[in-house]
């Protein structure tokens, strides 16, 4: 289904990152790893190739460094010519009640969560747009739609991905390039598994489906928003979330 795509995944050395460059690899696509650690993704790559046969190549990068991304794009220029998917998926969670939020917490949440989306949807435009075609799929989150106590700066950050799926979608249309965003709901991750207790019980509770998701479950909805199945949809937040009330 993405034979011949080069993908970029953002926050690819586990949970949905990983799970969604598993599920690319497995339908022919050459995927580009990025996350911090350069052992892991090379390790990450070293397991696509031997499982799949696929070409996968590690990005070790922080997002949240501009001169990093802006380097990353001309690499990826130079090797392929091209970028096919960009999967804007790498983010950070620190919950905290409004009286605990911290500078800091602002300061990683919107960098990561915010600044480093919008610096690669702009790199990836460029690069897409010589083909004049391409998907960006962007993670949002349940709580960018619907809050949630001690969530504010995450929520909030997770709100900016929905505006600027809507704004990039409206501005790249012309140029063949699609623009979408997956909100997911409760994800079996090292993410999900930092929640407290009582509230991750709470948050179970809510899923009408009665269960956790799979990070494939997420990876699935991304292959289909990479993929020409979806030809015609951009502008969308697809929710994944077993039916998650909150
Ligand atoms: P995770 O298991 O904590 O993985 C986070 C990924 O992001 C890791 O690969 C991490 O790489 C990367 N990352 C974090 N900060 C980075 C930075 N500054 N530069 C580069 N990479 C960075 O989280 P996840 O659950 O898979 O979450 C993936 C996305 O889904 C996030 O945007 C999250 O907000 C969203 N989401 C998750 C859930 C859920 O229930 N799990 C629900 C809704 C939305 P390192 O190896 O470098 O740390």
């Amino acid at each position: 289904m993405l034979s011949g795509k080069i993908a970029l995944i953002t926050g690819a050395s586990r949970g949905i990152g990983y799970a969604t460059a598993r599920v690319f690899a497995q339908h022919g696509a050459t995927v580009l790893l990025n996350g911090r650690s350069p052992e892991t993704l090379t390790s990450r790559c070293h397991e696509l190739k031997n499982t799949f046969g696929s070409d996968a190549a590690p990005f070790a990068y922080d997002v949240r460094d501009r001169t990093a991304i802006s380097s990353a794009f001309s690499q990826i220029f130079k090797l392929y010519r091209r970028l096919d998917v960009l999967i804007n998926n790498a983010g950070v969670l620190e919950s905290a009640l409004l009286g605990m939020i911290t500078p800091q917490i602002i300061d990683s949440t919107i960098n990561t969560n915010i600044v480093g989306p919008i610096l690669h949807i702009q790199e990836a435009a460029r690069l897409m747009s010589r083909n004049r075609s391409g998907s960006i799929i962007n993670i949002s989150s349940i709580m960018g739609t619907h809050g949630a106590e001690g969530q504010t700066a995450y929520a909030a950050s997770k709100s900016a991905i929905v505006g600027m799926t809507l704004a990039a979608a409206k501005e790249l249309a012309p140029k063949g390039i699609r623009v979408n965003a997956i909100a997911p709901g409760l994800i079996d991750t090292d993410m999900a598994r930092q929640i407290a207790p009582e509230r991750y019980q709470e948050r179970l509770q809510s899923v009408k489906m009665g269960r956790i998701g799979a990070p494939e479950e997420v990876a699935n909805a991304a292959l289909f928003l990479a993929s020409d199945l979806s030809s015609y949809i951009t502008g969308q937040i697809l929710g994944v979330d077993g039916g998650m009330v909150i």
